[in-house]
């Protein structure tokens, strides 16, 4: 039998699903672990959401809804997106996704084939590499440094578009580093994009109301000069703690909107309707368990950093948003930082992502999401502390 088997060789996949099975299958074994390595909130989902869904059951939508996703929902993305960031969307340009991740696949299918070359983040969320090299397009990393406080440079990216550069994906508030890139950096990139009229961008924002000290996320969508190319990828899994109703949102340039609207009825119908609904009451409603939410985050990520920083070897930058912290553990004496990760689960309890899960930019450190109590977290500190003296330089 013929099949594809060389593009779903190609395909990849996200250790941290890896790291969570091994570490549930230990819980099972009696093992007590901390898990700081899965990219999901510890919180429910706030309950007037989930009654906006259980109510949408009540009343009878059972059935398909648009491919694309009911209007009330995506008139609500769009109104959100004016309420936060002032910018006007047309509801005609939203498509609700089943995730976050459908609007990676869909964006990368779309640009993805074999002499085309896709930009992304690395260290980065490492599904975006995994779809491109399924496309059989060639992946092209941009570097992102700690030196540069995790933020992309403009100036780097730019440098790496060729002739067959045909996407460019962008990611702040960033997994796994929790980087920000800061708006001049943004205006500069936009600003050097006008010269590669070819370039398709996809900005990944779905950490967007994860940003912390005081500062704003700074939305692509307020550059009206690349609105023709520019494909939004956000969604509900982080910011209302949704991951497993799977629901997100993209929105698209025109010229590719219809394009994905076929794959959409192709490939999964519609989201499910009274996730649909849910999502509606979760950006009309009180945004106080948001909010909660966030500061708690914010209390933790200080926590985990000033720990991390105690620990003999390691040093942490501050991340400026999202939910991770990626210490530097270079003085570790531990050359691999995935073996430092196994070694850490396996015998000290501790489950967390080594960086080189995130590409090969990712090497010499690690990924703790603080999506665990603050009492969780210092336990894991402690049992890592003990680990590293203990095992200094394997
Ligand atoms: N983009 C980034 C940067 C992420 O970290 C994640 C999830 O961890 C996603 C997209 C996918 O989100 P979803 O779970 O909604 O598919």
């Amino acid at each position: 039998m013929l099949t594809t088997v060389d593009a779903f060789d190609r395909i990849g996949e996200e250790n941290a699903f890896a790291v969570l099975a091994r570490a549930t299958a230990l819980v099972a074994e009696g093992r007590d672990i901390i898990n700081l390595g899965i990219g999901q909130p510890d919180f429910r989902t706030p309950e007037h959401i989930v009654e906006a869904a259980i109510k949408a059951l009540q009343d009878g939508h059972h059935g398909y809804t648009p491919s694309v996703g009911i209007l009330p929902l995506r008139e609500a993305v769009a109104h959100d997106l004016n309420r936060r960031y002032g910018v006007e969307v047309d509801p005609g340009l939203v498509m609700i996704v089943p995730g976050g991740k459908v609007t990676m696949y869909a964006a990368i299918r779309l640009f993805g084939e074999p002499g085309a070359e896709i930009l992304y983040p690395d260290p980065g969320f490492p599904i975006y590499r995994s779809m491109i090299e399924h496309t059989g397009a060639t992946p092209v990393p941009v570097p992102i440094r700690e030196e540069n406080g995790f933020a992309f440079s403009a100036e780097e990216t730019l440098g790496l578009i060729t002739p067959s550069t045909r996407l460019l994906i962008i990611n702040s508030p960033a997994n796994p580093t929790g980087g920000v890139t800061p708006k001049a950096e943004i205006d500069k990139l936009v600003k050097g994009l006008a010269a590669y009229p070819h370039v398709a961008l996809m900005s990944d924002e779905i950490y967007d109301h994860f940003v912390f000290d005081g500062e704003k996320h700074q939305t692509l969508l307020a550059y009206p000069e690349i609105r023709d190319r520019l494909i939004i990828l956000n969604g509900w899994s982080k910011t209302y703690a949704m991951t497993g109703w799977r629901l997100g949102y993209s929105i698209w340039p025109k010229r590719l909107y219809e394009s994905v609207r076929k794959l959409s009825v192709n490939a999964w119908s519609c989201v499910n309707a009274a996730t649909q609904y849910a999502g509606i009451a979760a950006l009309d409603g009180p945004h106080d368990a948001v909010e909660a939410m966030v500061a708690e985050f914010d209390r933790r990520r200080h926590l985990v950093v000033e720990g991390l920083n105690a620990l003999p070897g390691v040093s942490c930058a501050t991340p400026r948003g999202a939910f991770y912290a990626f210490p530097n553990v270079q003085g570790t004496g531990w050359g691999s930082a995935k073996k430092l990760a196994s070694a850490l689960l396996e015998e000290a309890g501790v489950a967390v992502i080594g960086g080189p899960d995130f590409g090969v930019h990712g090497e010499g450190y690690l990924r703790l999401s603080y999506a665990n109590s603050a009492e969780n977290i210092r336990r894991a500190l402690e049992r890592m502390g003990a680990f590293l003296e203990r095992r200094a330089a394997a």
